[in-house]
Formats: structure tokens, sequence, C-alpha cells
């Protein structure tokens, strides 16, 4: 039998609950943001019911047009790659952005976000397995584009770091990662202490990243159900 939106809620609720217990943290710490691409309209009305108001979306149009029709005080997150055409759409719809990647785009979303009269809270996508396949900047490069970024782009509140750590790898690779994500966030909050976010978790692995600091976590199927 499938379970519901309230029954998978409450089931993620409460390993959230647990594995803060276990990592001695305030559930308060930990935002979770339903990621909400691909889903109808209808789905995110159910779960803003329950209490939900932070959704993920990967599509600068689909998030466009989803917050125009949703209620108003959704906290929106793109969590996509960024297209250049597509960030007057995302300064205008989103109140974070996790997935900055480059200086061009950082320009581009600080001068739409000035023409806006807005801020937006900002992460930085670092490609931390160094996959072809996915974007974000390299591990290396990831405290000098964040002190690039506060220094030239007033418009973006940086906090902090994204990854999307490759899922399918074998366990000690992903102790691996891990252990570079958790280095890599601590080198970075010893130069810019504003940095204390962490985006990290996805359904597969958000107890996991609860353990390791994650302060956001990004979850789709399992909490709204299959995508479209
Ligand atoms: C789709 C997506 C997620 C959610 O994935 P699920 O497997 O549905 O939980 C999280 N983060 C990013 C960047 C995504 O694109």
């Amino acid at each position: 039998m499938h379970k519901g939106l309230v029954d998978r809620f409450g089931d993620i609720s409460n390993k959230i609950q647990v594995a803060c217990q276990q990592a001695q943290r305030s559930e308060e710490e930990i935002k979770l943001v339903a990621v909400s691409k691909l889903q109808p309209v209808s789905v995110i009305e159910k779960a803003y019911a329950l209490g939900i108001n932070n959704f993920g979306e990967n599509y600068a149009q689909e998030l466009a047009e989803k917050s125009s029709a949703c209620p108003s005080d959704i906290i929106w997150h793109f969590i996509g790659p960024i297209q250049s055409n597509k960030i007057n759409l995302i300064a205008k719809h989103a109140s974070w952005v996790h997935s900055i990647d480059r200086e061009k785009v950082a320009k581009k979303l600080n001068d739409a976000l000035e023409v806006e009269g807005k801020k937006i809270h900002a992460l930085i996508q670092v490609n931390i397995d160094r996959e072809e396949s996915k974007s974000g900047v390299l591990p290396e490069q990831a405290i000098d584009f964040a002190s690039s970024l506060i220094a030239h782009y007033p418009n973006l509140i940086l906090e902090g770091l994204m990854f999307m750590p490759k899922i399918n790898a074998s366990k000690k690779a992903k102790m691996n990662t891990m252990k570079k994500i958790i280095d890599l966030q601590k080198s970075l909050l010893s130069k810019i202490p504003s940095c204390t976010h962490l985006s990290l978790g996805t359904s597969n692995d958000f107890e996991e990243s609860i353990l390791k600091g994650s302060t956001i976590l990004r979850i789709g199927e399992s909490l709204l159900g299959k995508r479209s």
C-alpha cells in the first residue's frame, strides 16, 4: 500500500528528530526543503497545509509559475543549474539559491537583484567528487570564490556551501567525501564566520547528513511522492 503525504512527513520528521538527538543538535538548526520539481501545485498546497514552507525548484520557469500560483509566504529555494538567460526569474521568485557556481552568474544575479530591490540567500555549489556531469566549483576554488562573492556582490547574502555527493559510490568513498566536505566547511567558516549553512542530504542520506552537520536538507520523492 502507498503511504500518503501525512505519513511520509511524519516518518521524515521522526527520523530528523532522532538524528538530531543522536547528533546532540537542536531541530531548529535544520531547515527541511521539500523538493517540488515536477510536482503539481496541488501537492505543494497539501504539503504547505501540513506546515512545510520551504520548497525547492530546479527549473526557473517552473519556479516562476509555481511561486505565482502558491501561497505568498512560501520560501522558494532555487537548487538547479543556473542558466544565465533565466536569472531574472530566479532573482524575482527565489529567496535562496543553492547553486551559485561561477562569477558570471553571480554578477548577473546581483544586477538582477538590484533591479528587484532585494537580496537573496546564497550558497556556493561545490562539485566535491569532481564529476564531469555535475556543476559546481572545484573544492580547492570554493574559498577564494566565496571571498570574491562577498567582496563584489552585496545582493548575495553568502550563507555557506551546497553539495550533491555521488549517491552510488562505495561506502568507503562516501566516507572520504564526507570528510572532505566537513574539512572544507570548517576552513570556510574559519575564514568567513557568517557562512554557517551546509546544504547536504537528500532522500537517501539525510540522517547521516544531520550527523555530519547539515543545516539544510533537500528532500524530494520520499516526502512529496513520485515525480510525474
Ligand atoms: C531533485 C533534487 C533533490 C531531491 O532528490 P530526491 O531524490 O527526490 O529526494 C535534491 N537536491 C537536488 C539538487 C535535486 O535536484
